[in-house]
């Protein structure tokens, strides 16, 4: 019977299409991969930083550094692709080290263009695999020194599986870090497995609610009662929230009142180039902007 089926199969061109499916997301991969390792050693990749905005004063209080990469061939490919990319060939340690040396040089620049250290901070994003393969802290250590940023204007963004995989090491990291005075994010939170006795044994100081609660939470009731329920949890923990994907006013403006600490958001900017926001920081850093 089972023969038949691949008979029949064969006869309809199906098993060829499923190779070639294959096949050409194999040779993607391998393209992708070579070329990223070429980007990484070419300073081929860069940062955008999108605002981080206080939603009770409308400070800009910080930025996130979101990697990003055009190929001149392939084009923009997009943090989800190629992140994914660099987590299955080992290449998210380097790539993971030229981040934090990228926003903590980018930090430096914008100390030196302003005649001071800015009052902002920066957030990084840990990929979980970078986490357990390389030296974090003392990358985060180097990174600090070499730029002289201090060690509370950066803020690691690590995710629930990162902890889930090896809470032991994890810990360890985490108070590391905290030794360098930099603060602890938990990303894309209310997505993952999260075990909320570590979310309070751990030293973390912020929860990132996730932009898929958050977008549609003014329609969507069930993702309303989820926003609400994290905010009281950080409450209760002494965490402070930030949600992503704020994309109008009306969410920002809802979110303010319900005490969220901070946002971010295409309502407020999308990620910029280095200069931009720059410029986007020096003419709005005493205004509001909620
Ligand atoms: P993330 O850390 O959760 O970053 C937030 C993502 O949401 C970014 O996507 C940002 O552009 C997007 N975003 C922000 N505001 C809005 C909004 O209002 N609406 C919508 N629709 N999207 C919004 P991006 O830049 O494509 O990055 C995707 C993911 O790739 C990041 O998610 C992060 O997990 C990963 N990533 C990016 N850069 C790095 C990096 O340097 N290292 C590591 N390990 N991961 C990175
Ligand atoms: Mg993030
Ligand atoms: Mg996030
Ligand atoms: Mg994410």
């Amino acid at each position: 019977k089972a023969q038949a089926a691949v008979k029949i199969a064969k006869r309809s061109g199906k098993v060829e299409i499923y190779r070639n499916g294959v096949l050409k997301e194999a040779q993607r991969r391998f393209t992708l991969e070579s070329k990223l390792r070429d980007a990484l050693a070419q300073g081929g990749l860069t940062l955008a930083f999108q605002p981080l905005i206080h939603l009770q004063t409308g400070e800009i209080t910080g930025f996130e550094a979101l990697a990003r990469w055009h190929d001149p061939e392939l084009g923009h490919v997009s943090p989800a692709e190629f992140i994914a990319v660099a987590e299955e060939s080992g290449l998210i340690a380097p790539l993971g080290r030229w981040a934090t040396y990228e926003a903590t040089q980018t930090l430096s620049r914008w100390d030196a263009k302003f005649g001071e250290p800015l009052p902002v901070g920066m957030n990084v994003n840990l990929s979980p695999i970078q986490m357990a393969r390389d030296d974090v802290a003392s990358m985060f250590e180097e990174a600090l020194h070499y730029s002289g940023i201090a060690g509370n204007r950066l803020t690691a963004e690590i995710t629930e599986s990162a902890i889930v995989a090896d809470p032991g090491k994890a810990r360890k990291l985490l108070v590391a870090l905290k030794d360098l005075r930099m603060h602890i994010a938990m990303d894309d939170f209310g997505t993952g497995y999260s075990n909320l006795a570590s979310l309070h044994s751990l030293p973390i100081d912020i929860l990132k609610i996730d932009r898929s609660f958050v977008f549609s939470m003014l329609e969507d009731r069930d993702k309303a009662v989820i926003v609400r329920t994290i905010l009281s949890l950080a409450e209760s923990l002494n965490l402070r929230v930030t949600a992503e994907g704020i994309e109008t006013q009306e969410l920002a403006l809802e979110l303010q009142r319900m005490g969220c600490w901070q946002g971010q958001g295409y309502y407020f900017a999308r990620p910029m180039s280095e200069a931009d926001a720059f410029d986007y920081w020096r003419a709005r850093w005493n205004f509001e902007t909620v």
